[in-house]
């Protein structure tokens, strides 16, 4: 029986990308080859690249506005390297919103390259909620925060109006809700949440903030040359990208990103409902900066536990466990998850109640 899949990511994808992207693993476009044994020259995978890159900036409303789409590797992590190798002036400065451990985890990369400014941190809160009322230095080559807290828990709901380009690192909810992503002028995300299979890294960029720094990059973490490229600069991860053009496609069928966010925003009102309506749990994020991709919470009282993890665990939940630096649990419920999973939970945890309390 399909579980019910919380799962942080690697998550959960829609069942036709799941099955479509097996098939082409047998046979892909009645070619009598699998996508695994083709060249990432051939017709049918350039084919496969350029529709990906093009819906990306369709979905994401990007079309002609001087935005580049690249499906890279090395994950969003490479990417905490690359946007100051790419970005930051020598003897310049970059700015960085400490929202949690991925923005760290950015940040320790920036330092490697030059002054990296704090403008704030909700690190002494244990990262619950989002700093407000922060000051991005005019003269920083670029500005650079984490929409989505995946760890914590915690989402941005608006983006600071600066001058100075705007970098963000998107890879737990791209693709989930409207924003004028011309507000962005680098957004990077991981494919393995709301895009496809781990191993490819989306990076969307305005073509005019590149090539400014007076640094000598390597080729390989050179945005201006896998732009010229067409993302195809060495052999790019060909299945994962596949299943991002799949669930692309998927996405553009639903409606687009409006369409899903309506169902996310459900989904998401669905459970934190409960959760602040059954005494047993609470949430650990600032209700305000709530995110509608992870969904943080504790039970009140952590001897029940044991009990807990039984009863969603017999109703076939797989993944709700906190992550190992902070406990507790997380829900996360991207794109893909249906609504009848958060109904699974929430039923479970009524069901809870109805018990322990
Ligand atoms: N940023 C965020 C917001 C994440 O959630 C993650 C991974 N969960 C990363 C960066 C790191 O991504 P990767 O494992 O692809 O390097």
């Amino acid at each position: 029986m399909k579980k019910h899949n919380y799962s942080a990511g690697p998550c959960i994808l829609p069942q036709e990308v799941f099955e479509k992207s097996a098939q082409a693993i047998l046979d892909f476009n009645h070619s009598g080859l699998s996508i695994l044994e083709i060249s990432h020259r051939s017709k049918d995978f350039v084919a496969v690249m350029e529709e990906a890159r093009a819906l990306v900036l369709e979905l994401l409303g990007l079309e002609g506005k001087g935005y580049q789409a690249l499906f890279l590797q090395g994950g969003a992590s490479l990417e905490f390297l690359m946007v100051p190798y790419n970005l930051m002036n020598i003897n310049g400065k970059a700015a960085y919103l400490d929202t949690g451990t991925w923005a760290n985890n950015a940040i320790k990369e920036a330092k490697l390259f030059g002054e990296t400014v704090i403008v704030a941190s909700s690190k002494d809160q244990n990262y619950n909620h989002i700093p407000v009322d922060y000051t991005i230095p005019e003269d920083a080559d670029y500005f650079h925060c984490t929409s989505n807290n995946t760890i914590f828990g915690t989402q941005m709901k608006s983006f600071p109006k600066t001058n100075v380009p705007v970098v963000c690192d998107m890879s737990s909810d791209i693709f989930s809700r409207t924003l004028d992503f011309t507000q962005f002028d680098l957004i990077y995300a991981g494919a393995q949440k709301n895009m496809g299979a781990a191993g490819a890294t989306l990076v969307v960029v305005k073509e005019e903030i590149l090539g400014k720094t007076g640094r000598t990059i390597p080729s390989i973490l050179d945005y201006q040359k896998h732009i010229k490229a067409e993302s195809m600069y060495n052999t790019p991860s060909v299945f994962a990208v596949y299943t991002c053009l799949l669930t692309l496609q998927w996405l553009k069928k639903q409606g687009g990103i409006a369409a899903i966010e309506k169902i996310n925003e459900a989904k998401a009102n669905l459970l934190y409902s409960e959760i602040d309506r059954n005494t047993l749990f609470k949430g650990t994020s600032a209700v305000a900066d709530r995110s509608f991709m992870n969904a943080t919470f504790l039970l009140e009282n952590p001897e029940l536990q044991e009990s807990f993890d039984k009863m969603w665990k017999e109703a076939g939940i797989s993944g709700i466990t906190g992550h190992r630096s902070v406990g507790g649990y997380r829900a996360s419920m991207y794109n893909a998850l249906p609504m009848e999973s958060v109904q699974v939970l929430v039923d479970v945890m009524r069901e809870f109640e109805s018990v322990f309390s």
